[in-house]
């Protein structure tokens, strides 16, 4: 769980940013003044991830606590009552993540979620395409303070290649006067590839060349940006935006193809994508197992303790068997406490030797219910093997006979069909 330091002198608002980001599930270590932090932070086994701190405390009323928590390198986030330009000249130039005005009711919220943004862009990979090596680290280090991972390029080409070999690249940044290919070259040649839902472009242009900003949107890039009216709160913004958008749609194609409880793929998606994946299998003759695995006695688990310990059950067993599968094999929640497993390229021999690994990791994995309660649960497995001379359909089916068997033979075992190949 990452560990956030809260600095903030009214009881009333540390308790209530406390319950917000516990939450959220994050761990709280909340102190009211400077001397408390600077005692907390002397300790070096406390670790925190992030910072919310107070502007004005009774001990260090002009933000003083800001150069104290800069020693240790985490990202901040000022929280504070009132803001003149002055303030927020200063705050600024500190690379602090954000400010948040108190008198915001939604305050506390907007918090959490700027925190959780943090999080996400972690994750997120961002290239900046930009040849004057000053305003690229300009935007480098604008980046890196939101904790994204940053890729650089000097040219376009270099950033055509550079996304190539990144395909999960969420934010092109791109300047447009640069040798070998400028920015609107290069956002043609990435549309060809990225739409603009799946990859974000902001174009940078510079002032007095109104039509540069247009030019870059008709090319396809999301925003743009002037870069001598350039303000760190505005290139945040823009960045924020067009990545929400990025993620939102995301989030609206997972929740057709994935299952709400353990997020892992639903039916629809399986038979979809693995119906493509058994016929490119077939062609280039690897051999696929299908495993069809069922909870024990589940109903019991949620007679004894409730339906919410069954779902965080299947929520772990998801992850258990996310963990353990390939990322090229295909894992699905077919319904209820059903999962099925379409493992690619496994040698049929070693086939019955994978389905009993993970029933023994099923087996042995304690599984948390809440109240630092946890139960132990087994599953039956049915598989099926090789497959070439048969349909998806079929294979499932026979995974499903076998599992069947499985129930009747006693439970917590794998039982295999071989399919002639
Ligand atoms: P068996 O060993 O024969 O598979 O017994 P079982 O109890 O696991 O099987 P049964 O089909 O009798 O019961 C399945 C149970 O799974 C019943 C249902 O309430 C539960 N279940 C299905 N989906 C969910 C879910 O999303 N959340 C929770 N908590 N329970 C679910
Ligand atoms: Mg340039
Ligand atoms: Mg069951
Ligand atoms: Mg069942």
């Amino acid at each position: 769980m990452k560990r956030i330091l809260v600095v903030e002198d009214s009881k009333s608002v540390g308790m209530l940013l406390c319950e917000k980001f516990q939450e959220a599930h994050f761990e709280v270590v909340w102190v009211q003044s400077l001397a408390e932090t600077e005692t907390l932070l002397s300790n070096p086994s406390e670790d925190f991830w992030c910072s919310i701190l107070d502007l004005r405390l009774p001990d260090a009323a002009n933000g003083e606590i800001i150069d104290l928590v800069m020693t240790i390198n985490i990202p901040i986030i000022v929280f504070t009552s009132n803001l003149s330009k002055n303030v927020r000249e200063m705050v600024w130039s500190k690379n602090v993540v954000d400010y948040v005005l108190k008198d915001n009711p939604n305050a506390p919220d907007y918090l959490v979620t700027m925190v959780q943004r943090l999080e996400r862009n972690q994750q997120s990979k961002v290239l900046v395409a930009e040849d004057s090596g000053f305003f690229r680290k300009v935007i480098v280090n604008l980046l890196k303070t939101h904790l994204f991972q940053v890729l650089t390029a000097a040219s376009g080409r270099e950033a055509l290649d550079i996304a190539k070999q990144h395909p999960d690249i969420k934010l092109i940044i791109t300047d447009y006067n640069m040798p070998e290919m400028n920015g609107l070259q290069l956002t043609q040649a990435i549309r060809t590839t990225h739409k603009r839902e799946d990859l974000a472009i902001i174009g940078i242009s510079s002032q007095g060349d109104q039509i540069m900003a247009a030019n870059f949107i008709k090319y396809g890039a999301n925003d743009f940006i002037i870069k001598q009216t350039f303000l760190t709160e505005e290139f945040y913004c823009r960045v924020n935006q067009c990545l929400d958008l990025i993620y939102n749609i995301q989030a609206i194609k997972d929740a057709a193809i994935k299952d709400y409880l353990t997020g892992l793929y639903n039916r629809r998606y399986f038979f979809e994508f693995g119906n493509k994946l058994f016929a490119g299998t077939i062609r280039s003759k690897f051999t696929l197992a299908c495993g069809m695995l069922d909870l024990d006695f589940f109903k019991k688990v949620n007679d004894t303790y409730g339906h919410d310990a069954g779902d965080r059950t299947l929520k772990q067993l998801g992850r258990i068997l996310s963990e353990r599968m390939r990322e090229t094999d295909l894992l699905a929640r077919m319904g209820g406490e059903e999962f099925c497993i379409l493992a690619v390229a496994v040698s049929p021999a070693k086939v019955e030797k994978l389905f009993e690994e993970i029933r023994q990791l099923i087996e042995k994995t304690p599984i948390e219910i809440g109240g630092g309660k946890t139960i132990n649960i087994t599953a039956s497995i049915g598989v099926a093997t090789g497959g070439g001379a048969y349909s998806l359909d079929e294979m499932v089916k026979f995974a499903d006979e076998q599992l069947y068997a499985a129930k009747h033979n006693g439970r917590n075992q794998v039982k295999t069909h071989c399919c002639d190949i």
